[in-house]
C-alpha cells in the first residue's frame, strides 16, 4: 500500500537539560517520513521557503522517501520552531514559532501521489490539511495529528477535519484540550463522537492508549535509558505505526496494536539524540529486535 505524508517542514531550535542545537532540521512530516521509510517507500508532501539551507533537506538522501512533492517556494520564508525541555522533558513549551510559509496555501500533489491508499495528515495548519486530503480521493485510510496551538487557533477547523478522518494521533493534554475531559478514556470518547473510528493518545514516557468503539487498548513506553531530546517522537510513533500498517494486508484491531507497538519502539530510538540523530543511526534490524525485547518486557 503507498503511503502518503504531508505536514510541516522546518528548522528547529532546541534546548533540552542535555544541550541546545540551533536550526536544525525538524518538521512532524520529516520525523514521519523518516521513521515510516524504515517500513515502506513514503511520499512527502511539503513546503519550505527559498530560505531554507540546501544541506537540510539531505537528510532523505538513501532513504526510501519520494521528495517529488517537496515543494521550495519562491519568496516565502520556512517553518520555524523553538522549544524547549528544561522545565520537563516530557512536555514541550513553545518560546517562538514562525508560521511563514505553513501560513500560505497548501503544496501541490504530484499527479502520481493522488493515488496513494494509506495518508498521513502530519501536524500543521488544519486548513492545510483539509486542503491536501480533499484531493485524496482514494485513500484507504486517512490518520492526522494536531497539537495545542491549533486546537486553540483553528478549533473549528480542526472539529471539521475530525469529520474527515478515519483515526487521530494526539497527546494527552491535546486530548484534554480538545474536549473538555480530565479523564483520557472520557476524552478520546467524545473524540470518537467528532467522527474518527479510532484515536490514539499518545501519553509520552506513560506509553500510549487506543480507543475505538470496540476497544480500549494501552502499551507502555518503551522502558529507555537514554532521553536527550524527546522532539519528533509523536510523529516519529506515528510514522513507525503507519508505516508498519502500510506493509500489512489486513487493517484488523491485533494489525493496529502492533503497529502501535512498531511506533513506540521507533519512537524510543528518537528520543535518544537531538533532531533526526538517533533515527539516523539505526537499522530495521535494531527496530526488530528491540520489538521482540519490548514484547518479552510486557509478558507476564
Ligand atoms: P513532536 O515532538 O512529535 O510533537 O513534533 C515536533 C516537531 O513539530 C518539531 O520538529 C516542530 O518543527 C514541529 N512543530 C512544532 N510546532 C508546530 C506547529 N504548530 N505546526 C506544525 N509543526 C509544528
Amino acid at each position: 500500500m503507498s503511503l502518503l505524508v504531508t505536514g510541516s517542514i522546518g528548522i528547529d531550535t532546541v534546548e533540552t537539560p542535555f544541550g541546545k542545537r540551533d536550526d536544525v532540521i525538524g518538521g512532524s512530516a520529516v520525523y514521519f517520513s523518516y521513521a515510516a521509510s524504515f517500513f515502506t517507500p513514503v511520499r512527502l508532501v511539503g513546503v519550505v521557503g527559498d530560505d531554507c539551507p540546501k544541506e537540510l533537506l539531505n537528510v532523505f538522501n538513501g532513504r526510501q522517501v519520494d521528495t517529488s512533492g517537496l515543494e521550495i517556494r519562491k519568496g516565502s520564508k520556512t517553518f520555524r520552531w523553538h522549544g524547549s525541555y528544561l522545565k520537563d522533558l516530557n512536555e514541550a513549551v513553545t518560546v517562538e514559532v514562525d508560521l511563514n510559509v505553513l501560513a500560505e496555501r497548501a503544496p501541490k500533489i504530484p499527479e502520481p501521489f493522488l493515488n496513494s491508499d494509506f495518508v498521513f495528515l502530519a501536524n500543521t495548519h488544519p486548513v492545510l490539511q483539509q486542503q491536501t486530503l480533499a484531493n485524496l480521493k482514494s485513500a484507504k485510510l486517512v490518520v492526522a495529528d494536531t497539537m495545542n496551538l491549533w486546537i486553540q487557533t483553528e478549533r473549528a477547523e480542526v472539529v471539521k477535519l475530525l469529520a474527515k478522518l478515519d483515526g487521530l494521533v494526539l497527546n494527552d493534554g491535546e486530548a484534554r484540550l480538545l474536549t473538555g475531559q480530565k479523564n483520557l478514556i472520557h476524552a478520546a470518547r467524545d473524540v470518537l463522537k467528532m467522527g474518527t473510528k479510532f484515536v490514539v493518545i499518545k501519553k509520552g514516557e506513560h506509553g500510549s492508549l487506543l480507543v475505538s468503539d470496540r476497544d480500549v487498548f494501552v502499551l507502555p513506553a518503551f522502558p529507555a535509558e537514554k532521553v536527550v531530546d524527546p522532539t519528533g517522537a509523536g510523529d516519529s510513533f506515528a510514522g513507525g505505526m503507519m508505516g508498519y500498517l502500510a506493509t500489512q494486508m489486513s487493517l484488523s484491531p491485533a494489525t493496529l496494536k502492533r503497529a502501535m507497538a512498531f511506533g513506540t519502539v521507533v519512537a524510543s530510538y528518537t528520543i535518544g539524540d537531538f533532531s533526526l540523530g538517533g533515527l539516523s543511526s539505526i537499522t530495521r534490524e535494531q527496530i526488530d529486535n528491540r520489538w521482540q525485547e519490548y514484547k518479552l518486557a510486557m509478558s507476564f
